[in-house]
């Protein structure tokens, strides 16, 4: 939702006027929120700060915008960029019990790389959802085969991909999110339109179609009582 405020410039005590979008997620329930306007702050030429309500947790918090004159002369600010919502409380992930049970580092380690990323770490977070993935495929792969735990824990994740992993679709998947992940590690991006909001997305689907087979097995296990 898009607001006008009058607000002091620090610089030199003068009023301007702020048109910004106002946030829409808060930094700290993670709710969908209307935020209450409190106060805003010119800090720099071309940084400006807004302090907020939210009606839903009774929290305060502030955003903080990239802004910039109209035009040179006028006391018209527009944003350029939102640059954070601070503070930023991390939210755990809650998987479903049988992923947790499947592959416990997993949960462990995703949702360490989810607590970077909301400490704004993104390169770390990038590193950790890599290594998420890694033990998540092979944990599921030496779920699938037991008798190999040995050599999937050995193998690199590539090979563990191709090897253990026969549902298409976790393939896909595995094989694409590891190519990101793989750039997370190294100097050289070569997904250069990917980044780790993608790789998130891919380990997301790659729990649910695990989650479906988990289920799936459960099922099988069943016989017909008579
Ligand atoms: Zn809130």
């Amino acid at each position: 939702m898009e607001k006008s405020v009058s607000l002091i410039n620090n610089l030199n005590s003068d009023t301007i006027h702020l048109t910004y979008d106002t946030v829409e997620q808060c930094p700290i329930c993670k709710a969908k929120i209307r935020p209450v306007y409190l106060a805003a702050s010119l800090n720099t030429p071309d940084t400006a700060s807004v302090f907020d309500y939210c009606q839903n947790c009774n929290e305060t918090f502030i955003t903080q915008y990239k802004v910039q004159r109209k035009d040179p002369r006028s006391s018209y600010y527009n944003v350029t960029e939102v640059v954070y919502s601070e503070p930023n409380r991390f939210s755990k992930h809650i998987f479903d019990e049988r992923i947790i049970n499947l592959s416990p580092q997993f949960d462990k380690i995703y949702n360490q790389a989810l607590a970077a990323e909301s400490s704004m770490l993104d390169e770390i977070a990038g590193l950790g959802y890599r290594k998420a993935l890694e033990f998540l495929i092979k944990d599921f792969a030496i779920h699938e085969h037991p008798d190999e735990e040995e050599s999937i824990k050995a193998k690199p994740l590539a090979k563990c991909i191709k090897s253990y992993i026969t549902n298409e679709n976790i393939t896909t998947l595995a094989e694409r999110s590891a190519w990101i992940g793989n750039d997370e590690a190294h100097y050289i991006r070569k997904q250069e339109d990917r980044d780790v909001s993608d790789m998130k997305a891919f380990i997301q689907a790659i729990v649910y179609f695990i989650g479906m087979i988990l289920i799936t097995e459960d099922a099988a296990s069943m016989t017909q009582k008579k």
